[in-house]
């Protein structure tokens, strides 16, 4: 009988844990940083408008002449905009949190729900259109949410600096979650932007590489390892529409609706084919 100590194993395997999850930390710091004055303004928008319908209801109780149902309304409004000003920095905090991998089941849609959310003054500050192509009865996956939410925002934040060098009319970013076969999520973030030469697709993927004045050049890199520690691929292919599409795909962890959104290639009713200005 061998007895193996394989004690300092394990905890040289728990310190290039810990270390990964401090720099994906760090990354997601230095992108929050960067989006800071985007998230000011989308917090500002709930915020203006709570005031507003506070001041309305005021001015109108002190002229004594209210309607009850007018004023019910502003403060039934006043409760939706809080609502929507509390969601904007839970979402913020969650990014921000320092912590471990957590392994829990991802819905991927919402996921780009909520990063579009995140990302929504910074896309359209950016003159860019959206267009969401999200899959009916897409399977969740099994993994940590907030790291999944890194990669989107890599990716779409790479998508809508890419374009800013096109024509303005022309800007359109495109997320689209499908399942290639029923035990595989993929999700696709499409840009119209220049695309990429042979060269800069070898290399994107590496640590440091980056073309911007201002790049770090970890996103993607950072993107990948998460993406491959989820046991999925990330790639990137040139768009239809001439820029480039970076994929990502993931192993299904349960599959609901997966046959039906397989044979059924049915896409949710609220966002199929609808083009958003945002
Ligand atoms: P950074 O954004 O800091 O440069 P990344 O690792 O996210 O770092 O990206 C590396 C490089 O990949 C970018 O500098 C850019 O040259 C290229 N790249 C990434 N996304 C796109 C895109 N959607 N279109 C064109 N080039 C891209």
């Amino acid at each position: 009988v061998v007895f193996h100590d394989t004690t300092e194993q394990k905890q040289a395997q728990q310190r290039a844990e810990e270390r990964q999850a401090e720099l994906l930390h760090v990354s997601r710091l230095s992108t929050l940083g960067e989006m800071a004055s985007g998230l000011a303004h989308e917090l500002n928008q709930p915020l203006s408008a709570i005031m507003s319908y506070a001041s309305a209801s005021v001015r109108s109780v002190q002229r004594g002449d209210f309607d009850p149902l007018k004023l019910a309304t502003n403060l039934n409004s006043i409760v939706a905009q809080s609502s929507r000003a509390g969601d904007i920095i839970r979402r913020v905090r969650d990014f921000a949190q320092r912590r471990q991998p957590r392994l829990e089941t991802v819905d991927v849609n919402k996921c780009v729900q909520d990063v579009l959310s995140l990302l929504h003054t910074t896309i359209r500050h950016a003159g860019v259109e959206t267009a969401l192509d999200l899959a009916k009865g897409l399977p969740t996956v099994h993994g940590d949410a907030i790291q999944l939410e890194q990669v989107l925002v890599n990716l779409m934040r790479n998508a809508v600096e890419a374009m800013q060098g096109t024509d303005s009319n022309h800007r359109q970013l495109t997320v689209r979650t499908a399942t290639p076969s029923s035990d595989v999520v993929a999700v696709t973030v499409s840009d119209t932007g220049p695309g990429m030469d042979d060269k800069t697709k070898s290399r994107v993927f590496e640590p440091f590489f980056t073309t911007k004045d201002n790049g770090l050049g970890i996103g993607l890199s950072i993107s990948r390892s998460i993406i491959e520690s989820h046991r999925g691929h990330l790639w990137v292919a040139p768009s239809e529409q001439g820029g480039c599409a970076f994929t990502f795909t993931l192993p299904a962890s349960q599959s609901p609706g997966a046959e039906e959104a397989q044979h059924d290639n049915q896409r949710e009713a609220t966002s199929r084919d609808v083009w958003t200005r945002t």
